[in-house]
């Protein structure tokens, strides 16, 4: 295996108890570093391709190795600690209601223990990356859409993970807000940060020059390396 690889899923395949094919021989590899788009329409397997990745399911035939490692055999009692290494963004953002911005992230950062000024310098940082440093007591129904979603990155990024995944996060966005959050997803896989994106936006996808992979039906009908120009039907 290339010591570069981040994912590989290797003749994957995900029946469902009720017989629906989720995912069928899927062979891919992810590098360390890359950004990937995951495109395809409702029911192409997206949310199993992911679900499979953090060991939310498990697939009914092959293997996936992340980091190396097969994470098939990994007990349930391990389960946690591996996805520490796993930042999640949704299109919902997901924020506690009834903590501030600063709260939201910190919490991600407490339950590793950590100390308090450990907190604070982690949380700090991960909010001035993405622009909110002077919303930090800002609660989420006292901030834009955009800033929760924000406030969503900061909490995926803070604890440094080695991947992000992320579920249409810009779903509930509008255009130009959606343009900065891909700004700010932008300079987190600069960094050096795998980020696996799952979304609907055709516009995002041609825009950038991200590797592609298209699902169909379950199963891989486009890897485009170069990036997404002209997706049109996604
Ligand atoms: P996407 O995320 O691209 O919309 P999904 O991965 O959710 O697609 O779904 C892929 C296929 O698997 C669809 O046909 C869907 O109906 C089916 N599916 C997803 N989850 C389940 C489940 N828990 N039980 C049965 N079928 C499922």
């Amino acid at each position: 295996m290339n010591d570069n690889t981040m994912i590989q899923f290797i003749n994957v395949s995900k029946e469902f108890p009720n017989g629906t094919v989720g995912l069928k021989n899927i062979d891919v590899k992810i590098e360390e570093g890359e950004f990937v788009f995951l495109v395809g329409a409702s029911g192409a397997g997206k949310s199993t391709f992911t679900k499979l990745m953090i060991r939310e399911m498990m697939p009914t035939e092959g293997n996936i190795l992340v980091n190396g490692k097969s994470i098939n055999r990994l007990k349930q009692r391990q389960i946690p600690h591996f996805r520490r290494n796993i930042g999640f963004i949704f299109q919902n953002y997901r924020l506690l209601a009834d903590r501030t911005a600063f709260e939201n992230v910190a919490f991600a950062v407490e339950v590793l223990g950590a100390s308090k000024r450990e907190v604070e310098r982690k949380v700090d940082y991960a909010l001035r990356l993405v622009g909110l440093e002077d919303r930090k007591k800002h609660f989420p129904d006292e901030l834009s859409g955009g800033e929760q979603q924000r406030v969503a990155i900061a909490r995926a990024i803070v604890n440094n993970p080695q991947i992000i995944i992320a579920d249409e996060p810009t779903g509930n966005l509008d255009p130009e807000t959606a343009k900065g959050i891909m700004d700010i997803l932008n300079d987190i896989n600069i960094k050096g940060t795998t980020i696996v994106m799952a979304t609907h936006d055709a516009g995002i996808v041609n825009r950038a020059s991200h590797r592609v992979i298209e699902l169909a039906h379950g199963e891989i009908v486009r890897d485009d390396k170069q990036g997404g120009y002209n997706i049109e039907i996604l």
